[in-house]
């Protein structure tokens, strides 16, 4: 009946060691204080329990409770094995007589698994616990049959008890280790979680939080992520953005081309960049400069192609400011090359003019002639200081006067035209700091372009009036065919024009001397009706 104890020890074993470790599994987890202390206690009562379940025999009491004690040894170090193993002492003690080979044993084997203690600090708790089952194997040999001589006669019985200890070592250990395995998975898995949450979460702060627009496109060209940004920058809604088709929203001047760059990224597997134009969900067109870099599945296939675009639409306006400069100052040059010429012939025109004015006594005729040349004198001059500019010589006058004066000048043309001027000043005195002749100028051209935009037939409407914040606001309508909505912001570009003999000048030079008299010159218009031209001078107090 030897068998069945030991089959019955084992059990027992085997169901103590594993109950703490089913536990421990359903106790997430959490560090046990003292964890060497409370384990070789309860090792401790475990070997005592296996003490009490021992048979005897010829006076010897026998149980595996030495399976315990390297166990505890090999996975917990000396201190918890002596704790552990005194128990089992005390117990075995209590059960049998006979105490002499029991203390003797104990003895012997502590201080062996002392010393092997020492010499396999750095080895795998596997490794020990074998190291220590063999050193014991070998110290039970030597004790008990041999130094101490009982049961010599049996090894059967020696053997037998050896291998239930070995098997209880292996069982326990193999418990052991099999939940440790288990409990290193869990953890790595854990951390692995972890880690990839940590970075997703990176990833998806960059991408909710950064203004340039993210997408993922798919190997049927269809976008499977939208960036936040897309709210923001383009005014869709994402869930809106994901019904729609992308090509919808791309220009379709631009669409071709950005076709082209996804399928020869599909092709050559290299990111490449392209610009295109996104619609705003208020219908206006913005610039974006993309970067799209495939993304590869298993380094063969494409898998997704990501998409970064950034607005660029402020620096296509700085680009078009600075060409539009480049302009400006070639018209400069050439304005100026121009007046240099004009200068000589004109002075010999005023020089037989006046000579005229005294051989024949001067009339009207001849001293408007005289001014207006004076006037053309004066434009040369401003002409030539547009490629440099030059302090102005500022005086007070009547915007009154200045306007009636050019309309004067201007009514026989119209007349001829059938165009008539009238004039509406809502107050008398529109007194303004100014270069008279530049004030002139700008009417003359904004006047010139009103009945330009009428060939046959009009009226031109001049209004006087002051605004709200002191200034003065001169509006001139007309009657003509108007300019498109989409052309309004052209007007003072240089060269910019729709006639045929025109030079695209007008304008410009217009708003170069409105600003420098810190106004502001503004345009309504409407096809086939007529245009609105308003311009706000600051008047003197
Ligand atoms: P130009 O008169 O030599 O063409 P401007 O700078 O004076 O140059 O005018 C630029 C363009 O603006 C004109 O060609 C014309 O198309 C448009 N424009 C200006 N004023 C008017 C207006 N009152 N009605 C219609 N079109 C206008
Ligand atoms: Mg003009």
């Amino acid at each position: 009946m030897i068998i069945i104890d030991y089959i019955i020890n084992l059990s027992m074993l085997s169901l103590m060691v594993s109950t703490p470790l089913v536990i421990r599994s359903y106790l997430n987890l959490k560090p046990l204080k003292q964890l060497r202390f409370w384990v070789s206690l309860y090792a401790g009562i475990v070997s005592s329990l296996l003490v009490s379940l021992s048979f005897q025999d010829q006076g010897y009491s026998y149980d595996i409770r030495y399976a315990v004690i390297i166990l505890v040894f090999a996975y917990l170090g000396p201190g918890a094995g002596m704790i552990a193993s005194t128990f089992a002492l005390t117990a075995r003690l209590i059960v049998s007589d006979n105490w002499f080979p029991a203390i003797v044993g104990w003895l012997v084997v502590m201080a062996v698994f002392i010393v092997i203690h020492k010499f396999t600090i750095h080895f795998r708790p596997v490794r020990r616990y074998m190291i220590f089952l063999c050193s014991y194997i070998v110290t039970y040999i030597i004790t008990v049959p041999i130094v101490l001589n009982i049961i010599k006669d049996n090894p059967l019985f020696h053997l037998q008890y050896l291998m239930f200890v070995s098997i209880g070592v292996l069982i326990g250990g193999l418990l052991i280790e099999s939940y440790e395995k288990l409990y290193r998975i869990i953890k790595e898995r854990k951390r692995m979680e972890q880690t990839l949450e940590e970075s997703e979460s990176k990833y998806r702060l960059i991408a909710e939080n950064t203004s340039d627009l993210i997408m993922v496109m798919d190997k049927e060209h269809a976008i499977s992520y939208f960036s936040p940004s897309h709210e923001v920058v383009l005014g869709y809604k994402v869930a809106e953005l994901e019904k729609i088709e992308i090509y919808k929203v791309i220009h379709p001047d631009d669409v071709g081309k950005f076709r082209e760059t996804i399928t020869k990224i599909m092709k050559n597997k290299k990111s490449l960049p392209v610009e295109f134009r996104f619609e705003h969900q208020n219908g206006k067109w913005i610039d974006f400069e993309s970067r799209c870099m495939p993304v590869m599945n298993d380094g063969k296939s494409i898998e997704h192609i990501v998409i970064i675009s950034r607005d660029i639409s402020e620096r296509k306006k700085s680009e078009e400011i600075l060409l539009q400069s480049e302009k400006l100052s070639i018209v400069g040059e050439l304005a100026a090359g121009v007046a240099h010429e004009i200068r000589n012939p004109l002075t010999t025109i005023k020089g037989f003019v006046q000579l005229y004015g005294k051989d024949n006594g001067s009339n009207e005729i001849n001293n408007l002639l005289l001014s207006e040349l004076e006037r053309i004198e004066i434009i040369t001059s401003e002409m030539l200081s547009l490629g440099k500019p030059q302090a102005i010589q500022l005086n007070r006058a009547n915007l009154c006067d200045l306007i009636d004066h050019i309309v004067e000048f201007l009514s026989p043309q119209a007349n001829m035209k059938n165009i008539q001027f009238s004039r509406s000043y809502l107050g008398a005195d529109f007194f303004i700091t100014c270069e008279k002749n530049q004030i002139k100028q700008v009417f003359l051209n904004i006047f010139k372009n009103a009945m330009e935009a009428m060939p046959k037939a009009g009226h031109i409407d001049i209004k006087l009036q002051k605004g709200i914040d002191g200034e003065c606001i001169i509006s001139v309508q007309d009657e003509g065919f108007g300019i498109p909505e989409e052309l309004l912001p052209r007007l003072g570009e240089p060269f910019y024009t729709l006639k045929e003999k025109g030079t695209g000048l007008g304008l410009m030079i217009c708003h170069k001397i409105i600003k420098q008299h810190n106004g502001t010159i503004s345009y309504h218009s409407k096809l086939n009706i007529g245009t609105l031209v308003e311009i706000k001078l600051p008047l003197i107090n």
